[in-house]
Formats: structure tokens, C-alpha cells, sequence
């Protein structure tokens, strides 16, 4: 468990610095690109584009996209960018060759918390059961009333598969997800291989997700960068905005490349 001391405020990150021996590591919605009303709204701009594919040529290979959103999802937004890929927060990921990777799932536990939640949903009419593969979802914003029976199935389905999954909350939802969705797992084993072995970690992210991400960066002395306000983190820097983040990174291009 982190204490406060560990928790603290960020400063800006330096203008330039030495980019060349970087593992870079980038969060996708609100890092890369904004949000948006509707995630099947985004798409990946021509700006962006043509940043990541300069990243990862001056980077030779050591640039990957981590994101909550599914393995298939990311292969569509980046497309034909030959980058490395994770989806699910980690639980799935793609090499930069096109090898697709993902954690095993228990049969048994996903078809009994996705028969349980449809049942549940079905008879809490106004609740939202989302099966993410690797997380189950159940919102009630629309339902308020059924807050506490939410709560109370949710407790109660993640107490008879605690093994494999972890109960989080999040705006009008609670979820269920298995132990493979963590960013800061997903960049240790991207750490553990080339071409990001041996080279001084990069993350950036605006998530609560990213939270897991930020403390193995610090371990291995490499930089964890929060986007938005400073805030209580365990990132080390700051960016502003995604506009902040595209600008920075442009910038370091420019600089590897004199
Ligand atoms: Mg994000």
C-alpha cells in the first residue's frame, strides 16, 4: 500500500530531454486524443498519426499504446501503424510484427459472473450490465434506486471469485476485473523484453487506471507523467492537456532528429 509520502504534486515536465533511450509508454483517450461524448466517436487524427509513426521509427520499436479499450479496438483506431498494443489495460496486447497475445480466463468464473449480471439486470430494469471480456461493468446512473442491490451483488459475486478478480468503483458503476487488467504489469512485461529492455520508462496517462502504471516507472527510474491539473498521484510530472502531450512529444522528435 502506498503512503502519503508517496502520493505528492507534480512539476512540469523538462521542455527537452534526452529522448533517444526512452521506453515510451502512452495512455490512448485523453492522452493521445480528447474524449469523447461516445467512444466509438474517436478516431486518431492525422497529427497523431504521423507522431506515432515517427516516435516509433526514432524510438526503434519502444513505443506502446496502453489502453482500457479491447485489443481490437486499438488495432482499428491505429491502423496501419505497425505499434505495439496493449487493450484491456494489459490483458491483451499485440507485438509490433502483429503477434496477438492475451491472458487465459476461467471459463467457469466468466460465464457465471456474465449469467449472474444478466439476470441481475434484467430483473433491476434501467441498469446497465457491460461485459468487457477481462471486466464486467454494471452501471446504475440511471437507476439510482438499485444502488445498494448493486452493491450488494457486485460484493457478493467478486467474495466467490476474489482469486481472480477485483472489485473497483467508479462513477454510478462498480466493476469486476480480472487480475491481468493492470497498466503497471502490462509495463513490466513490456520492460522484460527489447526493445524496451534496458531503456528509462516514459508513462503518460490521465487515468485512474494508469495510477498502477506510475509507481513501476519510478522503480526504474524513468519518468511518470499525469495529464491534466496536478493532483494527488503517484506521477512525478505533469502535462496539461493532450494538446500539451502532442506538443512535448513533437518536440522531442525535432530534438532527436538534429
Ligand atoms: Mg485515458
Amino acid at each position: 500500500m502506498n503512503t502519503e509520502t508517496d502520493i505528492g504534486m507534480q512539476t512540469p515536465l523538462p521542455s527537452v530531454l534526452a529522448f533517444s533511450n526512452i521506453a515510451l509508454f502512452l495512455d490512448f483517450d485523453g492522452t493521445l486524443v480528447s474524449i469523447a461524448s461516445h467512444p466509438d466517436a474517436v478516431t486518431l487524427p492525422p497529427r497523431q498519426r504521423r507522431l506515432l509513426s515517427t516516435l516509433q521509427t526514432r524510438l526503434k520499436g519502444a513505443l506502446a499504446i496502453i489502453s482500457g479499450r479491447r485489443l481490437a479496438d486499438m488495432e482499428r483506431l491505429t491502423a496501419p501503424l505497425p505499434l505495439t498494443l496493449m487493450g484491456c489495460h494489459g490483458a491483451q496486447w499485440r507485438d509490433s510484427d502483429g503477434t496477438r497475445h492475451a491472458e487465459r480466463l476461467e471459463s467457469e468464473a466468466t460465464v457465471h459472473l456474465g449469467a449472474a449480471l444478466t439476470e441481475f439486470s434484467q430483473r433491476h430494469p434501467g441498469t446497465v450490465f457491460e461485459d468487457k471480456t477481462y471486466a464486467f461493468a454494471l452501471h446504475y446512473r440511471q437507476a439510482p434506486q438499485y444502488e445498494r442491490a448493486c452493491r450488494d451483488t457486485m460484493t457478493r459475486l467478486w467474495q466467490a471469485h476474489r482469486d481472480a478478480y477485483q472489485l473497483t468503483e467508479g462513477k454510478c458503476l462498480l466493476e469486476l476485473r480480472h487480475h491481468a487488467c493492470h497498466k503497471g504489469r502490462a509495463v513490466q512485461r513490456l520492460l522484460d523484453t527489447p526493445p524496451f529492455r534496458l531503456r528509462t520508462p516514459m508513462f503518460i496517462g490521465d487515468d485512474r487506471t494508469d495510477e498502477d502504471a506510475f509507481p513501476v516507472v519510478n522503480a526504474h527510474g524513468g519518468f511518470s507523467v499525469r495529464v491534466g491539473e496536478a493532483a494527488q498521484s503517484q506521477a512525478t510530472y505533469r502535462l496539461d492537456s493532450v494538446e500539451e502531450v502532442l506538443s512535448w512529444l513533437e518536440r522531442q522528435t525535432r530534438s532527436m532528429s538534429r
